[in-house]
């Protein structure tokens, strides 16, 4: 009896002993969930739906979600900021970002100076006119006409080969695109050169102001881009990417800012 109750302590003991290094086990676990990594992204919030402001002031949008939910999956916070466009990828090569979630298209010119994760969008560049114009449904009805875009844009850079190619007269450029659509909407320029959700989505904002004319002019694929080389980032990102398109987790995205 008495060698059956010291069974019994002793298994008690055993119970409390496994339960106290099962806490001190869980306290540690907590302690290293609480130091994820923060990643400071860069953005440049007029080019909605990728990349807008609320009415306080917080930056939301498509980017904005896939990126949160990339992090959520890899155990990594992001801190967003808001950045010129033409001042992102410098922002990346000095280290004052880590990441671009910009609505950025990959191009070859690019990928020089960033590392690309694998495409998340597929998007493409569109000529928008004011909404009365009905001279304009290709590239040829451009003759001597001026142009803004937003500037280091790929927009910016199919206007400028316009020019160089004797088409277009001149190609204005602005630092955010809110500023490229007032241009056109106050008569300041005759077109725009933008991406085509983007241009949409200001046509949704303010219906009957402004209009596209004729079909995409180029097809384009958005990435988010990390520092030369930062394969421990971008391996991240692409397997992150991977696993949030499997789980429907970008198809919830993608129908809340594209319907
Ligand atoms: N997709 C275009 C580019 O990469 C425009 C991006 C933007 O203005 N945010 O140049």
């Amino acid at each position: 009896m008495k060698k059956a109750l010291s069974m019994v302590l002793i298994g008690l003991l055993l119970v409390g002993l496994v339960a106290v290094s099962g806490c001190a086990d869980s306290t540690e676990t907590e302690a290293s969930e609480n130091e994820v990594p923060v990643y400071i992204v860069g953005t440049e919030p007029t080019f909605p739906p990728f990349e807008m402001t609320d009415d306080s002031g917080a930056i939301i949008g498509f980017d904005i979600d896939l990126i949160n939910a990339i992090a959520e999956d890899q155990d990594f916070e992001v801190q967003v900021q808001s950045i010129g466009f033409d001042a992102l990828i410098p922002a990346i090569q000095s280290g004052n970002i880590d990441l671009i979630a910009s609505g950025m298209t990959i191009t070859e010119a690019r990928e020089e100076e960033i590392d690309f994760s694998e495409p998340y969008i597929e998007a493409g560049l569109a000529i928008a006119v004011a909404a009365d114009n009905d001279d304009i449904e290709s590239v040829d009805d451009l003759q001597d006409l001026v142009a803004a875009a937003q500037i280091g844009s790929t927009g910016h850079a199919k206007a400028q080969e316009l020019v160089d190619a004797g088409v277009l007269s001149e190609v204005k450029t602005f630092a955010s695109v809110d500023v490229v659509m007032m241009e056109l909407v106050n008569g300041g320029v005759d077109v725009v050169i933008n991406d085509m959700p983007v241009t949409q989505a200001y046509i949704n904002q303010q219906p009957g102001v402004i209009k596209i004319a004729g079909e995409k002019l180029e097809s384009e694929s958005y990435g988010f881009a990390v520092r030369s080389g930062n394969e421990e980032l971008l391996t991240m990102i692409n397997t992150g990417l991977q696993n949030v398109i499997e789980d429907g987790t970008y198809d919830e995205i993608q129908t809340k800012y594209f319907s």
